[in-house]
C-alpha cells in the first residue's frame, strides 16, 4: 500500500512515500533525481516528455518548453496546442506531471497509487485548488485533502519535534511565498494563521538578475536582445542566471558569460549586488511575515521557532533578515526542501488511519502519525452589499484566519423595499473594495420574492467552507421561501454548478 503525498511546485516537484519505519521519506523519480523540474515538452509536437528532459529540449527549442504553469493554474487560457490540435490548458500541464511523477513512485515500488494529498500554497485561491483536484483526477488520483504548504511543513516539524511550541512557517519557493504561525499541544497542531503572496518566489529573484544582465549586455554591446527575436538567448539566461542565484548562496561573487547574435559579455556579480538588486522582494516577505505573527494575536516574544521551507531559503540573506526582524536565529531542522513533502505523506497516512484503514508496508502494519491538525481560511468570504449612496464593499461573512470545516450564516435587508430580485455576488477577500480587492466567485439570484413594506434582514446568506477550504453557499429568503444552493464551478471562473431551487 503506497501512502502518496505531493509537493508540486512552480519550479520543482517531489513525491514522498511513508516507509516501513514510518516516516517520511523522498521517492526519487526514474531519473534518481529527489526532484522533478516542473518543465513540459512536446516531442514531435505531439508527446508530452517533463522534468529535465523536457529542460534540456527547451535550450534548443526554447518555445517548446513550458515552465511555471502553476502560476496560471485554473485559467481556461489555452497554452499549447498540439500537431493534432489538442488543446491543453495549465491544468492539462499539471496534470501531465502529476501523472508522470505518479508513473515513477509506481514504477519504484511495483504497485499502484490511487490516493494522494497534495500540497498547494495557502493563498492559493479555490478556482486553483478546484484546478489542482481535477488535475490529479485526469491523472488517475483521488485527491484525498490538499494541504496548505507551510502547513505540512508544521506537520513535518511537529512530528518530528513533539514538543509544545509556538512556531512560525517562512517558505520561499519558486514561484510563491508562504507564511504560518502554528502552535503544537499534544497531538494537536494549530494553524493561528497563514498568509502569503501568490506570486513571490526564488523565480522573481531570477527575473531582478535577468534583467541586471540584459541591461550590463546592452551596454557592453550597443544591442538589447529580445524575447521575441532572441528566445535561445533567454532560455540560456535563464539556466545561468539559476546557477548563479545558487552559487550566490556560499560564494561572495560569481560571472555570468552570455552571447548573442555573436557577440558577449562578461557580468561579474557579487553577493552584495544579487541582494540589493532584490531587496525589495525580500522586504515584501518579511512584511508578510510580521503580518502574519500580528493577525494570529502574537508578538515575536511568544514565537519559539522559525522554521525555513522551500529553496530560496537557502539564500543567506533570508536568515540574516528573519533574524534581524524577530531576534531569533531561523533554522532549518528539517531539509528545507522536503520538509513540505514530507507534511503531505504524514497527512496522506492519516487521512487513511481516519479512514479506519492500516498501513501495511510487506505484511506489517506500519505505525501512522497521529495529530489533529486545525486549518485556518487564507481569505476571508463575503457578499457584495450596496451602501444607500450606491457604494459598494464586501460585507465579510467568513473571516480571513477561520477554523476549518466551517459554516456560518448572516441576514441582509433588501436595498429598496419594492425589490422582488435579489442578487448576490460571492467574494472572496477581506473588506474593502470589491472590485479593485476581491474575487467574484459566483451569484445567488433569489426571485418572486414577495414585496414587504417594512426593511427586515430577510436574506440569509450561509457559506460552508470544507477542509479543503472550498465553498458552498445558500441563499434563503425568510418571507417568501425562496431558497438557493449553489456549488462553485470555478473552470470557466465563476460559474454556478448546480442550483436547487425551491420554496420552503
Ligand atoms: P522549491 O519550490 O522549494 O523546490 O524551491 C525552488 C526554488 O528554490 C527555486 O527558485 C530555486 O532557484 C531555489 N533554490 C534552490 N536551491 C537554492 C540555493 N542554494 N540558493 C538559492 N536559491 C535556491
Amino acid at each position: 500500500m503506497i501512502v502518496l503525498g505531493l509537493d508540486m511546485g512552480t519550479t520543482r516537484c517531489k513525491a514522498s512515500c511513508i516507509d516501513a519505519t514510518g516516516q517520511p521519506q523522498i521517492v526519487a523519480n526514474r531519473r534518481g533525481d529527489l526532484y522533478t523540474p516542473s518543465a513540459i515538452f512536446f516531442e514531435d509536437g505531439r508527446k508530452p516528455i517533463v522534468g529535465v528532459e523536457a529542460l534540456a529540449e527547451g535550450l534548443l527549442q526554447p518555445e517548446h518548453v513550458h515552465t511555471c504553469f502553476k502560476r496560471v493554474l485554473g485559467s481556461s487560457d489555452v497554452l499549447y496546442t498540439d500537431v493534432d490540435g489538442k488543446a491543453y490548458t495549465a491544468t492539462d500541464f499539471q496534470s501531465i506531471m502529476i501523472r508522470a511523477i505518479k508513473e515513477d513512485v509506481e514504477q519504484r515500488f511495483n504497485e499502484e497509487v490511487d490516493e494522494v494529498v497534495i500540497t498547494v500554497p495557502a493563498n492559493f485561491q479555490d478556482h486553483k485548488k478546484q484546478a489542482t483536484i481535477d488535475a490529479a483526477q485526469a491523472a488517475g488520483l483521488t485527491v484525498k485533502k490538499l494541504l496548505h504548504e507551510p502547513t505540512a511543513a508544521g506537520i513535518a516539524y511537529a512530528l518530528d519535534k513533539k514538543q509544545d511550541r509556538c512556531f512560525v512557517v517562512y517558505d520561499l519557493g519558486g514561484g510563491t511565498f508562504d507564511v504560518s504561525v502554528m502552535q503544537t499541544q499534544g497531538d494537536s497542531i494549530t494553524v493561528l494563521n497563514s498568509t502569503g503572496r501568490e506570486r513571490l518566489g526564488g523565480e522573481d529573484f531570477n527575473l531582478c538578475l535577468e534583467q541586471a544582465v540584459v541591461e550590463q549586455f546592452a551596454k557592453d554591446n550597443g544591442y538589447t536582445p529580445t524575447m521575441d527575436k532572441d528566445p535561445l538567448f533567454f532560455q540560456e539566461l535563464s539556466e545561468k542566471v539559476e546557477n548563479a542565484k545558487i552559487a550566490l548562496s556560499t560564494k561572495s561573487q560569481t560571472r555570468i558569460v552570455i552571447g548573442c547574435r555573436g557577440q558577449q559579455s562578461i557580468v561579474p556579480i557579487t553577493r552584495d549586488q544579487f541582494e540589493s538588486l532584490t531587496k525589495v522582494l525580500l522586504k515584501d516577505t518579511l512584511d508578510c511575515t510580521n503580518q502574519a505573527v500580528k493577525e494570529a494575536g502574537k508578538s515575536w516574544s511568544d514565537i519559539d521557532t522559525i522554521i525555513m521551507v522551500g529553496g530560496a531559503v537557502r539564500m543567506p540573506a533570508v536568515q540574516t533578515a528573519l533574524a534581524d526582524i524577530s531576534g531569533i536565529v531561523p533554522h532549518c531542522d528539517i531539509e528545507p526542501d522536503r520538509a513540505v513533502c514530507y507534511g503531505a505523506a504524514s497527512q496522506c497516512a492519516m487521512e487513511l488511519a481516519k479512514s479506519g484503514k492500516t498501513l501495511m508496508i510487506g505484511g506489517r502494519a506500519i505505525p501512522t502519525p497521529k495529530a489533529f491538525v486545525q486549518e485556518v481560511t487564507a481569505y476571508g468570504v463575503g457578499c457584495c452589499v450596496a451602501a444607500k449612496d450606491g457604494s459598494l464593499s464586501n460585507a465579510v461573512i467568513l473571516p480571513k484566519g477561520t477554523a476549518l470545516p466551517t459554516t456560518r450564516t448572516d441576514r441582509f435587508c433588501l436595498l429598496h423595499e419594492s425589490q422582488t430580485e435579489a442578487r448576490i455576488e460571492i467574494l472572496q477577500g477581506q473588506e474593502g473594495n470589491p472590485r479593485d480587492e476581491c474575487l467574484s466567485i459566483g451569484e445567488i439570484v433569489l426571485a418572486n420574492l414577495p414585496v414587504e413594506h417594512q426593511k427586515t434582514k430577510r436574506i440569509e446568506i450561509q457559506y460552508e467552507l470544507d477542509n479543503n477550504g472550498m465553498i458552498r453557499a445558500s441563499g434563503r429568503d425568510l418571507v417568501g421561501g425562496e431558497y438557493v444552493e449553489i456549488a462553485i464551478d470555478y473552470c470557466q471562473g465563476t460559474k454556478q454548478q448546480s442550483t436547487s431551487q425551491h420554496a420552503a
